[in-house]
């Protein structure tokens, strides 16, 4: 039997233990999802209006700021500092391409990056993550999870698609028939295939030209966001979610490049109150669906996961210092801003948290300590630690290393770029139409 002291000397302990417990505990899953050029300008407008549920509810029960960008206001760069905690010229993707040598230029990929993201720094440390279609993830990384790459949408015919190779190789965007019963609830014109693909010629008839601009805007975006979304479905359904999930949707960008002007007809010249009534609620009825989606893939995560929504930069239209002067371009009527948004919510997340200054190069370290890995001290931004309960602690708590840089820091396996880029010229042209290159 024990004596007195001896039960003492157990309680003392489990007092001490229980002392001594984390301030913060790494969530069943931290889902980081990145929503291209979002905006509290719209979105808030729209929350009050109770347009968007799903994202009310989320920055109601959790931590809601202002995120400020970077230059140059290029995604694919912003989206690797988000991923890598770094500077561009630390991380190595600096622009939309990269020429090297005598070669014609060709889109960035992951094997350009010098420096690990946060998929790589999880892998490293034991944690299962998974990569949904973010910026630069083609060709896909080996690692400890899953990676579908955001090449994985052109199909099975590229290589390096995604990790596991194979993995959701059934998986298809939706095709044309899906498109026609989908486009009603984004815009009210019709949906005629052939008369875009009669616009695609710059000197097409005006008409012809500006349905073919949008709608193929359109169609693109919306399907390549379906595709992404659907893959996460899959994901969650696949056995033990991960305990780190990064899906990223580009498609709300490219709307409000192409569909401002028909939002906003007053700040714009020649916009036919037909173009208006056709195309004038585009964003607003993608925002809507993105909402709606984003309700659906949060109830699939487990109990006590943690969310974190963010977009690279903001958005407004096309005028003033921000108008667009390149002939070819003309079409496009919205643009970047500075200021993008940010919400958290989950366990440990302070509800209505007063967070200022917040910048997407706070993303990575937020992100390692939130799950409890060291930040580090090479990192460009800071624990963003006024959106956590227990405020600074869980920085301290996660603790710090010089740098997650190494020498063999991305693994794209065996696809080479330069030799397995069926879809190259695809790519191109999708970012000359938003005018991000000649
Ligand atoms: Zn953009």
């Amino acid at each position: 039997m024990k004596s007195l002291g001896e039960y003492a000397v157990v309680v003392a302990v489990l007092l001490l233990v229980a002392g001594c417990e984390r301030a913060h505990e790494r969530p069943a899953t931290l889902a980081v999802i990145g929503l291209d050029g979002g905006t509290w300008d719209l979105i808030d407008p729209w929350i009050s209006e109770g347009k968007l549920p799903n994202l009310a509810a989320i920055a109601e029960r959790g931590c809601r700021a202002p995120l400020g960008s970077m230059k140059p206001s290029v995604s694919p760069v912003i989206w690797t500092t988000v991923a890598t905690g770094l500077d561009p010229e630390e991380h190595g993707i600096t622009f939309f391409l990269r020429t090297h040598g005598g070669d014609s230029p060709r889109p960035v990929d992951s094997g350009m990056r010098t420096a690990p993201a946060l998929w790589n720094m999880a892998s490293r440390s034991g944690v299962d993550v998974a990569v949904i279609g973010w910026f630069v993830s083609w060709p896909a990384e080996a690692l400890n999870g899953r990676i579908v790459s955001d090449r994985a949408h052109y199909g099975t015919g590229v290589e390096g698609r995604t990790f596991p190779a194979g993995y959701l190789a059934d998986l298809k965007p939706p095709g044309p028939g899906k498109v026609t019963e989908a486009m009603p609830r984004f815009l009210t014109a019709d949906y005629d295939p052939k008369r875009i693909a009669a616009g695609r010629a710059t000197d097409a008839p005006p008409d012809d030209r500006i349905n073919f601009l949008v709608f193929d805007r359109f169609v693109r975006a919306w399907t390549r966001d379906r595709f992404y979304l659907d893959a996460a479905h899959r994901l969650l359904d696949d056995g033990a979610p991960p305990e780190l999930l990064l899906l990223y949707l580009r498609g709300t960008d490219d709307v409000q490049h192409g569909f401002w002007k028909f939002m906003q007809p007053e700040f714009f010249e020649g916009v036919t109150e037909e173009q208006v009534r056709d195309f004038g609620g585009t964003i607003e009825n993608y925002w809507r669906w993105v909402d709606e989606e984003l309700g659906l893939f949060v109830d699939r995560l487990p109990p006590d996961s943690a969310l974190l929504l963010l977009s690279d930069h903001g958005a407004g239209p096309a005028v003033g210092e921000f108008a667009i002067t390149k002939p070819d371009y003309m079409h496009l009527s919205g643009a970047h801003r500075d200021t993008g948004i940010i919400v958290a919510a989950g366990p440990g997340v302070k509800r209505g948290c007063k967070v200022e200054g917040a910048t997407v190069k706070d993303i990575a370290p937020t992100v390692l300590a939130w799950m409890g890995m060291p930040v580090g001290r090479d990192m460009v931004g800071r624990v963003i630690d006024g959106m956590f309960e227990a405020g600074p602690a869980v920085a301290r708590e996660a603790g710090s290393v010089a740098t997650w840089k190494r020498g063999e820091d991305t693994d794209p396996g065996d696809t080479d770029p330069d030799e397995n880029d069926p879809v190259r010229e695809d790519v191109l042209r999708h970012l000359r139409s938003l005018g991000y290159i000649n």
